[in-house]
């Protein structure tokens, strides 16, 4: 089985998948942006769990039930927020996508969707984000293959065109 890789628009709460990313911040306890989005759509109850996790670290991911979402489970994240590229972002960023391409295996996840993990308050330039989201999980396909949909939900048209254009520089890279 080969894993496909979808790069679509649209409103990552609306996603009927295994399970849906969130950018979340290091308390885990809603924020704004997507953060907000998947909290209104989930319900109270995402909350009350999320109380139970402690926080996490950046480049880290931990798993909750999707409640009142189409998806089963939410996979939250921290990405690193942008300090001018010198503080190991695009580490931590990679990161953020391993991490949780791991969680959703270990957790029998077929199809996940993410967003543009940092490219909102966060303020990663979009199109270095994008290169680091699609090198980091090619890189982890290269491994582990058991996953059959990775989506990569884009807001809105500039993040959708950064990521086209990094799937098609990793491309030439890759060969
Ligand atoms: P961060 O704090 O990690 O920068 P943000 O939520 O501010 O996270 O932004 C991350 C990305 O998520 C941005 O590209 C933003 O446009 C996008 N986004 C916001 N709402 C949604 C949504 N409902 N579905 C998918 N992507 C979204």
């Amino acid at each position: 089985m080969s894993t496909e890789i979808f790069i679509d628009r649209g409103d990552i709460t609306t996603l009927k998948v295994d399970a849906i990313v969130n950018a979340a911040n290091a308390s885990l306890l809603g924020g704004s942006g997507v953060d907000g989005a998947i909290h209104r759509a989930a319900g109270r109850e995402l909350l009350a769990e999320c109380r139970t996790l402690g926080g996490c670290s950046t480049g880290q991911a931990k798993m909750t039930q999707g409640y009142a979402l189409p998806a089963k489970f939410i996979i939250h994240t921290v990405g690193p927020r942008w300090r001018g590229g010198t503080h190991e972002e695009p580490k931590l960023l990679a990161s953020c996508y391993t991490s949780s391409l791991q969680l959703a295996v270990a957790n029998g996840v077929k199809s996940i969707a993410f967003p543009a993990i940092s490219c909102g308050v966060y303020g990663y330039p979009i199109e270095q984000a994008a290169r680091v989201a699609i090198s980091a999980t090619r890189e982890f396909l290269k491994c582990d293959n058991s996953l059959e949909k990775i989506i990569f939900t884009c807001f809105d048209d500039r993040v959708y065109r950064a990521y086209l254009d990094a799937e098609r520089t990793d491309d030439r890279t890759d060969r």
